[in-house]
């Protein structure tokens, strides 16, 4: 794990003699920067057990106190206990880079989901009932009616497998040990999870130095489309997934920057970790929401592709079809950036153009300066598999002065490095002219 990015918070669960919790282990012993979450019980310890290294051992009384202050990332009543897993731990433990795992139950493992969209999420399969009821006797802690009780627990916890991200078969403990290992290894090297690879950067300074720029920064980025409602069911929109304003979010804070993310409607992104989001619907939302961030703000990213139209009027309910057809009346949303440059609020602007056919260059250099931007990065339009609703993109910076940085192709990810990297760049060297 680079030391820019942020650890993997991995929860391991399943059927209680399913083997998660030697399986957790195993990913601290062999994993790398990985380590145990300490979870806090309101159960008596066991013998052998000590508070701080097996649980935080507490009355019942005191968890619930602190759980009303939101000290816990999720919590469970397991067999008649409350267990629950520290937030601040895991999220201080998580920014440094290390690795985390987490050794819980279903429900808190959905908890986990909810709050940590980016966790893994592990289920612990036994190979047969008859294997986990074995296991369970062989164990020697239950009597035959908790055996039993357990069976009945396990599937329940099984109904709910759909949730997690991969399964591990512990059919045998070796081979389940290799088949956690695969999972681990394909993670650690996937582009999509860790931090933008260091040695990427230094072979290639020309398009992906310069991010140091933004350390300390207050980035704020909006993304995805807006939508203006005709009722309350139909609505106006644009083409837009919200990946490249997502993506940006992500390079700016994995470069130092505190980002606050203003996104519309993104149907299933997940919402990154250590971003603050602000969730907007319409194009007046949004604008609501930027005059209530732009305080202190080094750059506004405005990536999202706003609507340029709203319906005259909303009806309310739902148009029924029977009622015949109707003419829409459209007129023009505020334009937010220009708004926003226009009150001097000391932040520089990047603006996002899409553009199709000749003389794309001179529209956008247009359109940056129309709306007092410091920079923006052109889309060519009509391209196959980049650009709107593709995970791909490709474009080109544009500054002022007309001078240009070519962003090459690749997923958004990797483009949204090479944006900060060169607005990092360009950024710096006008600073320094400035100063
Ligand atoms: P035990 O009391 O035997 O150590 O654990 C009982 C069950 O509680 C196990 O299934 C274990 O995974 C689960 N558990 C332990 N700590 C936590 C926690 O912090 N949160 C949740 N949701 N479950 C936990």
């Amino acid at each position: 794990m680079s030391r820019n990015g942020y650890g993997i918070l991995y929860v391991i669960a399943g059927p209680s003699g399913a083997g998660k919790t030697t399986l957790a282990h195993h990913l601290v012993e062999t994993g790398g920067n990985i380590s145990f979450s300490v979870s806090a019980t309101t159960r008596k310890p066991r013998t052998g057990e000590t508070h701080g290294t097996d649980y935080l051992f507490m009355t019942r009384d005191e968890f619930l106190e602190l759980e009303k202050t939101g000290w816990f990332l999720e919590t469970a009543l397991v067999h008649g206990h409350l267990y629950g897993t520290p937030a601040g731990l895991v999220r201080d433990r998580l920014s440094t880079g290390e690795s985390i795992v987490l050794d819980i139950d279903v429900q808190g493992a959905m908890q986990v989901r909810k709050a940590f969209p980016g966790a893994v999420l592990v289920f612990i399969l036994p190979p047969s009932p008859e294997v986990l009821r074995r296991r369970l006797v062989d164990r020697g802690t239950d009597s035959g009616g908790e055996i039993e009780a357990r069976m009945r627990e396990a599937a329940s916890e099984t109904r709910w497998a759909g949730i997690f991200d991969y399964f591990v078969l512990n059919d045998s403990i070796e081979d389940a040990k290799a088949r956690l290992d695969s999972i681990v290894g394909s993670l650690a090297v996937s582009l999509d999870r860790i931090p933008f690879p260091e040695g990427m950067r230094e072979l290639d300074p020309e398009t992906y130095a310069g991010r140091d720029y933004w350390k300390g920064k207050k980035v704020v980025v909006t993304a995805g489309p807006t939508r203006e409602m005709i009722d309350d069911v139909r609505f106006i929109s644009n083409r837009s997934s919200g990946i490249m304003g997502y993506s940006l979010a992500m390079a700016f804070r994995d470069a130092g920057s505190r980002v606050t993310l203003v996104s519309g409607p993104c149907g299933a992104l997940l919402p990154p970790a250590a971003v603050k989001l602000v969730r907007v619907d319409s194009a007046g939302d949004l604008e609501a929401a930027l005059a209530g961030a732009m305080t202190g703000t080094d750059l506004l990213a405005m990536v999202a592709a706003v609507s340029d139209y709203r319906p005259g009027s909303r009806h309310g309910g739902k148009l029924d079809r029977s009622g015949g057809g109707f003419d829409l009346r459209l007129e023009p949303t505020d334009d937010i950036l220009r708004n926003i440059s226009g009150t001097g609020s000391g932040s520089r602007f990047l603006a996002f153009a899409l553009e199709y056919g000749p003389g794309a260059d001179e529209r956008a250099l247009a359109k940056m300066s129309g709306k007092g931007a410091d920079a923006v990065f052109l889309n060519l339009g009509g391209i196959e598999g980049s650009g709107m609703e593709s995970p791909f993109n490709s474009g080109v910076l544009i500054f002022p002065d007309g001078s240009r940085a070519e962003v090459p192709p690749g997923s958004k990810r990797f483009v949204a490095e090479a944006i900060v990297a060169a607005l990092g760049r360009r950024f710096r060297r006008d600073d320094g002219a400035d100063g």
